[in-house]
């Protein structure tokens, strides 16, 4: 099984509160976990010291250059709003390494949900791994039919998470184990194809932090 390493961090808000208490919402590193475990991939995460909200493109420019001295892991910042009005709950800030991403807490979508952060941590955490929304490999019939974690949060094609799972155990890629039931009625699994990837594509392509940028650049959210 591959090990993947992330380290997750909560931004410090306007009123100098962490935008949410990780070290007190267990549920959240456990469940991303959950999520990749299902898809045979072991994914190591690690809570990451306060960092301060970025407000704009410049301040995430910054929070880019200090995350570059730990090449180590992939950087994802939960922080409160998002500063570019274009990407609804999360995004991929660095395309050239993929070293950034930022999740909002306090975006439309997510709006405090833990579950929906989650489900959006997981997503950004997949594109920072080279995963696109349409990552569809081979001729997976079932890839089509379900909605994945892939999925953006308005091409939903199922809204109960059980049905997606039964569907993405059919996948013809493999790759799957059976999701915990501390998942599997509220989060979507990853399909046949994102699961072939991240088993296969080659450390350069999925490690973040590697030459090979994001492969996908106009699909960044
Ligand atoms: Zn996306």
């Amino acid at each position: 099984m591959r090990t993947f390493y992330i380290k997750l961090y909560s931004a410090i808000d306007i009123n100098n509160k962490p935008v949410i208490d990780i070290e007190n919402e267990p549920s959240v590193i456990e469940n991303i976990r959950l999520l990749f475990w299902a898809a045979n991939i072991d994914l190591n995460i690690k809570i990451g010291s306060s960092v301060p909200s970025p407000r704009s493109k410049s301040e995430c420019e910054s929070l880019l250059n200090d995350f570059k001295r730990d090449q180590s892991c992939g950087h994802v910042v939960i922080s409160s709003f998002n500063y570019n009005p274009g990407f609804e709950a999360g995004e991929l800030f660095d395309t050239n390494k993929r070293g950034l991403a930022l999740v909002y807490f306090n975006s439309n979508f997510i709006s405090g949900n833990i579950d929906r952060l989650v489900q959006t941590c997981a997503h950004e955490i997949g594109h920072m791994f080279n995963l696109s929304h349409k990552d569809v490999y081979k001729n997976s019939i079932a890839d089509k039919k379900y909605t994945s974690a892939m999925d953006e949060t308005d091409k939903r094609r199922i809204h109960e998470p059980a049905k997606s799972w039964d569907l993405a155990r059919k996948d013809t890629d493999g790759y799957f184990r059976a999701p915990s039931e501390k998942i599997k009625n509220k989060l979507f699994p990853f399909n046949g194809a994102a699961r072939y990837n991240l088993n296969n594509e080659p450390d350069s392509v999925v490690f973040p932090w590697q030459d090979v940028g994001f492969k996908w650049k106009d699909e960044v959210d």
